[in-house]
């Protein structure tokens, strides 16, 4: 038996024409990517599935505790191949199913017969191949429908392909091949979330961070770049920008009262977010929003803050509860990196009494005292842009 082949089937099977070959492409090319240390590996894409081949073993196992974090599979089989004789078939039957557990599992055998020259028509060789599996494992329980063990046997001219597992991959799409964004990552819950999100959806993104230096620490800038690298497990460089608040939040508290500066600070905030987008060719933002949770997050507290962009800002926690988001946020150990107790810039300058209504005349009038767009202009150029890179040792199990 040779264990040497892994079948990949797509998630977003719906997708048509221009949309699906991008998206094969695009997959290949990030399987590839997080793929890169297994020297053998080769593949091929087709329309509707992708093989990777390699004859090395331990590529093959590292191969399949890598794929699952790899965003547009929806599931991925190890394959054994041989001979296409019947003896050969029998045998590597009963290797792929010893590979796993049998104990009271239940079992049915699935043929299809590519080679139409093969002696055995399609049910022959099923209850022969059924028969031969149930006296060499005579635990396993025969059930026609979702049974446990799918022995699945596929036979083509040159060669037949067996497999008896089906590993759950991580749906979405892959990433890059729905475009790039920026996203505005705070390092509490939330934006990490977000941003993983988009990710799951074939979003690529740089990230943004506003730091008030000597206020926020460099343990908070810390916190942030390690949320970037545990993100870029999922399947992406993210290159994040520094963009330096301080002296913007010190104007904003003396222009602004103190219940507006929030709303104010936000506004301040996507401007930037907007400027540096257009320079990095990004063509939406991504915020942790999630609508009630606090002051700014309300729907008036909204419209006072997309105010001062027409680009498209993706919210994809908008409606959901806190306790969702932290499932999620746990799930992609980015959880234990946001509760560092670190402060945010926000929570610096910000009075507990923030308006949940604010209305965009007043905050235009305070703001019309300050030359804020120079302010904006300077925090552009004055960012530091650095590529927090993937740590060598990481683990790819168990993420999803
Ligand atoms: P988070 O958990 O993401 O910090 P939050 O519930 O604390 O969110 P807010 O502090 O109101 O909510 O922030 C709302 C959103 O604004 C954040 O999700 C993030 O996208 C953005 N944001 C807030 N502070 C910053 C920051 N210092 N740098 C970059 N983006 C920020
Ligand atoms: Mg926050």
């Amino acid at each position: 038996m040779n264990w040497n082949t892994i079948l990949i089937r797509y998630g977003e099977m719906s997708l048509k024409g221009k949309n699906k070959s991008k998206f094969v492409r695009k997959l290949k090319e990030n399987i590839k990517a997080a793929l890169q240390e297994l020297t053998t590996l080769t593949m091929r894409a087709e329309r509707d599935r992708m093989f990777l081949y390699t004859d090395r073993p331990e590529e093959l196992e590292r191969a399949i505790a890598i794929l699952p974090t790899v965003f547009g599979i929806q599931s991925f089989s190890p394959i054994a191949t041989c001979e296409p004789t019947l003896e050969a078939i029998k045998t590597t039957a009963l290797e792929v199913i010893a590979n796993g557990e049998t104990k009271g599992k239940t079992f049915k055998v699935d043929v299809k017969r590519t080679d139409k020259s093969f002696p055995l028509v399609t049910g022959e060789l099923q209850q022969e191949l059924g028969g031969h599996v149930l006296r060499a494992f005579p635990e396993l329980i025969v059930k026609m429908k979702k049974p446990e063990i799918l022995l699945h046997v596929e036979i083509q001219s040159n060669a037949a392909y067996i497999s008896s597992r089906s590993i759950k991959g991580a749906g979405g799409m892959p990433v890059g091949s729905n475009g790039h964004s920026l996203l505005l990552l705070s390092g509490g819950i939330d934006s990490p979330v977000a941003g993983y999100l988009m990710m799951k959806r074939g979003v690529s993104f740089d990230a943004i961070h506003f730091a008030s230096p000597p206020f926020t620490s460099d343990l908070a800038k810390q916190k942030v770049e390690d949320i970037v690298k545990q993100l870029t497990k999922f399947g992406a460089t993210i290159r994040l920008h520094i963009i330096p608040f301080t002296e913007l939040q010190q104007a904003i508290v003396q222009q602004v009262p103190s219940n507006l500066t929030m709303t104010t600070t936000r506004r301040m905030m996507m401007q930037i977010a907007d400027r540096v987008r257009e320079e990095t060719n990004a063509l939406g933002l991504i915020t942790g929003e999630s609508l009630g949770q606090v002051a700014s997050q309300t729907l008036e507290s909204l419209t006072a803050i997309n105010e001062v962009t027409s680009t498209p800002v993706l919210r994809p926690l908008i409606a959901m509860d806190k306790l969702e988001i932290i499932q999620i946020a746990e799930a992609i150990e980015t959880y234990s990196i946001s509760i560092r107790p670190y402060e945010d810039c926000c929570t610096v300058f910000t009075p507990s009494s923030s308006k949940t209504k604010p209305q965009v005349e007043k905050v235009r009038y305070y703001e019309s005292f300050q030359n804020f767009e120079e302010m904006i202009e300077e925090a552009v150029s004055k960012r530091i842009t650095t590529i927090p890179s993937k740590q060598k040792d990481d683990e790819f199990n168990d993420l999803l």
